[in-house]
């Protein structure tokens, strides 16, 4: 039978091998395999010439036991709730295997915002805050951005919550601009904490990261800043790609001038490039392939053709249980998303510290702290999956399902 690529029906798949690895008890499974709670709205939105169009939007808490809620709200036209469910799933798993003390939440909006203007962006994002308002706050659920959402619509959330509760409130959503009590850091934060994994593990293979190359899918905030700073770090940036088509130069591109290509529209506006399909970019033969695009590019149909010696997971749930067991077992080291992406929720959370402390830190002071979490993290989740003969995958469920089922047992509930 054909794999499900249901993301919800894949997040239970996973948390319940990685339950039974850890043998839990079946009560204790069944809670984690669903989310506590799960809003859905729809709200009307004024568009620019005049017409009226409801929206549909979603927000799913997944596990409240270690904490508030935490998770991105994303805009996109293929949003689903079953979608928005299993985000919510990883983002509590994310955040333990990370150590923060919060369960997992996710919010999405059905909308495409390369087709809408500001005004419209901006009228959707107050309109989807003011419905979830009720479940949302400073100590219950903090959202952050995620795909299709930036720093000026966290700042237009947290001015319609702060409005609706008549209190200036920062610390009910992270990844806002700077000078409304965002972090410095957070814009790069994924990118960084996704580059601090794949050298990790460029080391543990004994793999000289001079040279090294490397293709990544998706040039959104994490896919740009990660190729930069690979690039940065002297690896040769072989492959790129957007939603529109993928670029290819076997000397290495110039990533600076790609972004300024994508600022100006997409990727097809490139020059002194070959041009690919983004399958073709998952196919070609490098060191590093780094997926920071959307769910399920790496499935069993193609992760018998997949070349890279490391596939770092920027983008939530780029490969599938399927295709996972394939490129485990010839050798393929997949770091997992709730550890290769876990830079961005980690700065939104020293984000919330600040909001909260009413202190702010440096760039410098981030970027430690960042690092200070992220390397320990990847060498726990690394040693346990050695231990456990698992993929890290695995290994980074099993240590975050430990920690959610001694918090529920410690808060009496199981
Ligand atoms: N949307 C990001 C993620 O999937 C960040 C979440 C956050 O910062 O709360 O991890």
């Amino acid at each position: 039978m054909a794999e499900s690529l249901n993301s919800y029906v894949i997040a239970q798949r996973q948390v319940e091998e990685a339950a039974n690895l850890l043998g839990l008890e079946p009560h204790v499974t069944e809670i984690l395999k669903r989310p506590r709670r799960v809003l859905s709205v729809s709200f009307p939105v004024r568009m620019d010439d005049g017409r009226i169009v409801v929206f549909d939007g979603y927000r799913s808490q997944h596990n409240d036991a270690m904490g508030p809620g935490k998770g991105g709200i994303r805009f996109h036209p293929q949003v689903t709730v079953d979608e928005v469910k299993a985000l919510s799933m990883w983002m509590t798993i994310k955040c333990q295997v990370v150590g923060l003390p919060y369960g997992g939440a996710k919010g999405g909006v059905v909308c495409d915002p390369r087709t809408m203007s500001q005004g419209e962006l901006e009228r959707v994002s107050r309109g989807f805050i003011e419905a979830i308002a009720q479940i949302i706050g400073p100590d219950k659920d903090i959202p952050a951005p995620d795909v299709y959402t930036n720093a000026t619509v966290m700042g237009w959330m947290m001015d319609t919550y702060s409005r609706l509760q008549g209190t200036y409130s920062p610390a009910v959503i992270t990844g806002k601009p700077l000078s409304i009590g965002g972090s410095k850091g957070r814009d790069e934060a994924t990118a960084r904490g996704c580059v601090l994994t794949v050298l990790e593990a460029m080391k543990e293979r004994g793999l000289p990261v001079q040279g090294a190359s490397v293709a990544v899918q998706g040039f959104g905030n994490a896919g740009r800043t990660a190729a930069r700073l690979l690039a940065e770090a002297g690896m040769r940036v072989v492959a790129v790609s957007d939603s529109s088509t993928g670029v290819y130069h076997d000397g290495g591109l110039d990533i600076a001038q790609l972004e300024r290509v994508k600022d100006a529209g997409s990727l097809r506006g490139a020059t002194g490039v070959s041009f690919i399909t983004n399958e073709e970019l998952l196919e070609t033969p490098v060191d590093v392939l780094i997926p920071a695009a959307l769910e399920n590019v790496i499935t069993a149909e193609n992760a018998g053709r997949i070349r890279a010696q490391i596939v770092a997971e920027a983008a939530n749930g780029p490969v599938t249980p399927d295709a996972d067991a394939i490129l485990f077992e010839k050798g393929t080291l997949v770091i997992p998303d709730v550890l290769a992406n876990a830079g961005g929720v980690t700065v939104s959370y020293f984000e919330w510290v600040q909001n909260l402390t009413h202190s702010y830190w440096s760039r410098e002071e981030v970027y430690a702290k960042l690092a200070d979490i992220i390397v320990p993290s990847y060498h726990e989740v690394s040693d346990l999956a050695r231990e456990h003969g698992t993929t890290m995958r695995m290994g980074a469920y099993m240590i975050a399902l430990r920690r959610a089922a001694d918090a529920m047992k410690a808060r009496g509930w199981v």
